[in-house]
C-alpha cells in the first residue's frame, strides 16, 4: 500500500488521514464526541490523547487530510479561519516586526491585524501585491510576514506566488498564501514557493454552507510546534463534528471545484459584455490582467465572481438584493450559490482604508446548480436597460 504522498489528488481527499474502525469495519471513521480520555495509570495516555483541547482523533485525521492537500508537513486547525490567521500571526510576530499586506484581502483579516495586531505593537504596509516592485519598495529591514489572497477578496487580483516567495524570501520574511478563495484543489502555493498556507475551511473546503472553521498548513516545522502550541494554550480548537464534517466535505473537493470553476467561467463569459455591468471581475477571462498567471499557478479559475455595475451602487443594492438562486448572504464557497454586497456586507469593516470596495461591486459566489437555471437568475435580476 504506497503512503499517501503517492496518490493523486482526489484519492488522497478521500482517503489520507481517515483510518477505518477495526472494531466495527465501519468504513466511515466515527466522530470522537469526546471531550476526555481515560488513562491507564496516571499519564498513561493511550494514543497520546489526553484532553480534547490538546488533541482529539477526528481533529486530527483532518489535520492530516489537509496537510496531504496542501503539500505541507503540518497542519493544524481552528475553530475558524480568524482563529487559525490569530495563532500564526501571534506564533510568527514580535512587537517591532513589519507585515506586507495586499491591498484587497477579507475586511476581517485587515481588522484582526488593525484591531488586534497593530495595537500590540506590529506594523502593517499594504500595497498592490501583484506589482513586484511595490512589494520590493515596501520591504524594511525588520519585516517578518508578506501575506497575500490570491485570486484575492473580492477583486480577484492575481499575484504571482513564486516570484512573491522570492522577494519574501529574500527580505527575511515568511511567506503566506490565504488559498480559501481557490482551495488545494486549485492552487499549491507551498509547492510554488510560499512557506505557510491558510484557510477558512468554512468555504470550499467544509462546501457545505454547514460549518465553521480554519487551518494553517506549514512545513516549517518550528513554526508548526509554535502554532500548535497556541492552539493548546489558547484553545480556539475545531470541535470534533466540525471537524468530521469538514472530512466529509472534503471528499467531494475536486469534483465540486470543477462544477464551481465551470459554472463561473459560463457566468463571467455570459456577462461579460451584458449592458448593464461595467466590469466582470473573473481570472479565467482572457481580458483579466492576471489570467496569464492564473492559468500557470491554478488548474482552473475557481467559483468567484464580483460585478461592477454600470448603473452604480442603486443598481448594485437592487441586483444583490433581485436574485432568487443567489441567496443574499456573507460567506462563500458552499455548493449553494450566494450574493453578496461586500461594501456593507464582508469588507464594511474596512470602508475609510486603503482596502474599501467601490459601492458598485457585487460579489457572486458561483454554486454548482444548473448553470443555466443561474443564468437565467442574475438576468432577471439586472437593471433592464
Ligand atoms: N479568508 C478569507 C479569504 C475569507 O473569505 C474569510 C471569511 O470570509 C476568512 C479568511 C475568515 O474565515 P472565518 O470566517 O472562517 O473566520
Amino acid at each position: 500500500m504506497p503512503e499517501d504522498a503517492d496518490y493523486g489528488f482526489s484519492t488522497r481527499a478521500i482517503r489520507a488521514g481517515q483510518h477505518f474502525d477495526p472494531t466495527t469495519g465501519a468504513v466511515v471513521p466515527p466522530i470522537y464526541q469526546t471531550s476526555t480520555f481515560v488513562q491507564d495509570g496516571i499519564g498513561g495516555l493511550r494514543e497520546g490523547y489526553e484532553y480534547a483541547r490538546s488533541g482529539n482523533p477526528t481533529r486530527d485525521s483532518l489535520q492530516v487530510l489537509l496537510a496531504s492537500l496542501e503539500q505541507a508537513e503540518h497542519g493544524i486547525a481552528f475553530a475558524s479561519g480568524l482563529a487559525a490567521e490569530d495563532a500564526l500571526l501571534r506564533a510568527a510576530l514580535q512587537p517591532g516586526d513589519h507585515l506586507i499586506l495586499g491591498n484587497d484581502v477579507y475586511g476581517g483579516t485587515h481588522r484582526l491585524l488593525h484591531r488586534l495586531h497593530v495595537p500590540a505593537g506590529v506594523e502593517v504596509t499594504t500595497v498592490e501585491m501583484s506589482d513586484s516592485d511595490a512589494v520590493r519598495a515596501a520591504v524594511r529591514p525588520s519585516t517578518r510576514m508578506v501575506w497575500v489572497e490570491t485570486p484575492s477578496n473580492p477583486l480577484m487580483k492575481i499575484t504571482d506566488i513564486a516570484t512573491l516567495a522570492a522577494i519574501g524570501h529574500e527580505a527575511g520574511a515568511i511567506v503566506v498564501v490565504d488559498n480559501t478563495f481557490a482551495s488545494p484543489a486549485l492552487q499549491r502555493p507551498l509547492a510554488l514557493g510560499a512557506d505557510v498556507v491558510v484557510h477558512s475551511t468554512t468555504k470550499y473546503i467544509g462546501g457545505h454552507s454547514d460549518v465553521l472553521g480554519g487551518a494553517v498548513l506549514t512545513s516549517d516545522d518550528e513554526l508548526a510546534e509554535k502554532i500548535r502550541f497556541i492552539q493548546f494554550a489558547a484553545g480556539a480548537v475545531l470541535a470534533p463534528f466540525e471537524a468530521w464534517l469538514t472530512v466529509r466535505g472534503i471528499k467531494t473537493l475536486a469534483v465540486r471545484m470543477d462544477r464551481h470553476s465551470s459554472n463561473a467561467l459560463a457566468i463571467a463569459e455570459h456577462f461579460a459584455d451584458h449592458p448593464a455591468i461595467e466590469r466582470v471581475y473573473y481570472p479565467g477571462l482572457a481580458s483579466h490582467p492576471g489570467h496569464e498567471i492564473a492559468a500557470a499557478q491554478m488548474s482552473a479559475f475557481g467559483g468567484m465572481i464580483s460585478v461592477a455595475l454600470a448603473g452604480g451602487e442603486a443598481a448594485a443594492r437592487t441586483f444583490a438584493e433581485s436574485t432568487e438562486l443567489f441567496q443574499l448572504a456573507e460567506s462563500l464557497g458552499g455548493v449553494e450559490s450566494l450574493i453578496g454586497y461586500p461594501s456593507e456586507m464582508t469588507h464594511a469593516s474596512v470602508r475609510g482604508t486603503p482596502l474599501e470596495v467601490a459601492p458598485n461591486i457585487v460579489r457572486l459566489s458561483v454554486g454548482i446548480e444548473e448553470v443555466g437555471d443561474l443564468i437565467a437568475d442574475l438576468e432577471t435580476a439586472l437593471p433592464r436597460s
